[in-house]
């Protein structure tokens, strides 16, 4: 016979369902828009007309211009455009050695265009956090030489889900642009993670580049957005047609471009009570787990956090073995590896966090989404209260033999 194992799924901040309603706009426009929409026949003009009014609508829920959205493939794309473009305009723009500064939490979209860029003789700053995974505009301004070109900081880190003092490092750097009186440095951030909780216009933000993707957000995959300020000088990192404006070249998917608008809308719509509702539910995940299970530390901080990221250390138990228990039992999560420096597996932003008095048996992360009941919170806590134990049980019997 037959047995359907119940799954829950807790790695939302990997890849989120697509909404049915971003799956419908997207089934629909792929049907009826089959047109490239740089085309001057009709159908081209009706895809042009489509695309436009995908981007107008998410520019208009960040209360951006229309002509201030990239499209992009994703956040990978849009973050390197957004630090090489700035970096390779900059140097056209007679800055003989660019400077750039990110922090050490960043998504190694990021991180890894940073190291690129060092073997291009730019000079890369690393922002640190501090034990909760937070950067402080302090040091930020300690770190702005006038050569600085770019500072990026993301909004909120997608391991541990700490927000980033967004506002008060877009001060610091208006404050660095008087000093140096340039147009530069200019502030990128990485929102991929903040998009269904937290503010996003991009006037109270202050930025002057911001990533968003879809795939995070109960949209398509395969699509994402870079928003550049108006005037903020951004070369193309990608060569060919003159699509987007010249910006990034290559034909716009349409429906793409029409599930992410959809998915970004709904996203918004919902944030405020989704941030309450998945807030409460991994409250009770937390409390739940610390009152009943000793030896676990929490990473990050849940007060300045995205509501729906729990991420754990637990004494005597590797996170890979817990990992693949929960899996069989029907839970996902995703986690990282013992933190050993010689190991590329291993979290580099439970390392960056000043904790250096904690043994670090690698980390967990869960993170709830829209479809995340309370029923399945019982349950993972269920089979956490008894997969632990065992696996510590099964560590110490491993030492002795
Ligand atoms: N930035 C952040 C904060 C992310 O969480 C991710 C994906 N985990 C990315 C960038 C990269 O996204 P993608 O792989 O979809 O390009």
């Amino acid at each position: 016979m037959m047995s359907f194992m119940r799954r829950i799924y807790l790695d939302h901040v990997a890849a989120t369902p697509v909404s049915d309603t971003a799956l419908r706009a997207m089934t629909t426009a792929m049907e009826k828009f089959p047109g490239n929409p740089s085309a001057i026949h009709t159908e081209g003009r009706e895809a042009r007309g489509v695309l436009e009014k995908a981007r107008a609508e998410i520019a208009g829920a960040i209360s951006a211009h229309s002509d201030e959205i990239v499209f992009t493939s994703g956040a990978t794309e849009a973050n390197n455009m957004a630090i090489v473009g700035v970096v390779r305009s900059a140097r056209a723009n007679g800055v003989k050695h660019p400077h750039i500064i990110v922090s050490t939490i960043e998504h190694p979209s990021v991180l890894e265009v940073a190291h690129a860029l060092e073997k291009e003789e730019v000079k890369v700053s690393y922002l640190p956090v501090n034990h909760f995974g937070v950067v402080s505009p302090r040091t930020l301004r300690t770190l702005i030489t006038p050569e600085t070109v770019l500072v990026s900081v993301m909004y909120a880190n997608n391991e541990i889900g700490t927000i980033e003092p967004v506002i008060e490092i877009a001060k610091e750097i208006r404050h660095a642009r008087k000093m140096n009186k340039t147009v530069y440095p200019y502030f990128h951030t990485d929102a991929v993670q903040a998009v269904n909780y937290c503010e996003l216009n991009v006037q109270r933000l202050g930025v002057d580049l911001m990533t968003i993707s879809s795939g995070k957000i109960y949209g398509p995959r395969g699509i994402g957005a870079l928003f550049v300020k108006r005037g903020v000088l951004n070369e193309p990192i990608f060569y060919g047609g003159e699509q987007e404006e010249s910006r990034r070249a290559g034909t716009e998917s349409v429906a793409l471009a029409v599930g992410f608008s959809v998915a970004f809308a709904e996203a918004r719509k919902m944030s405020a009570q989704e941030f309450k509702r998945v807030k409460k539910l991994r409250d009770t995940l937390t409390e739940q787990i610390l009152k009943k299970v000793p030896g676990v530390f929490i990473n990050g901080d849940l007060e300045n956090s995205l509501p729906n990221i729990l991420n754990l250390s637990l004494e005597g138990v590797e996170s890979e073995a817990l990992l693949l228990y929960l899996d069989a039992v029907g839970v996902a999560l995703s986690g990282k590896s013992a933190c050993k420096s010689s190991d590329s597996s291993a979290s580099h932003v439970i390392m960056a966090l000043d904790k250096q008095n904690e043994e670090n048996t690698g980390s967990i992360r869960f993170s709830l989404g829209r479809e995340t009941k309370s029923a399945d919170i019982v349950y993972v806590v269920k089979e956490f209260l008894r997969i632990v134990p065992f696996l510590r049980t099964m560590n110490k019997q491993s030492d002795t033999i």
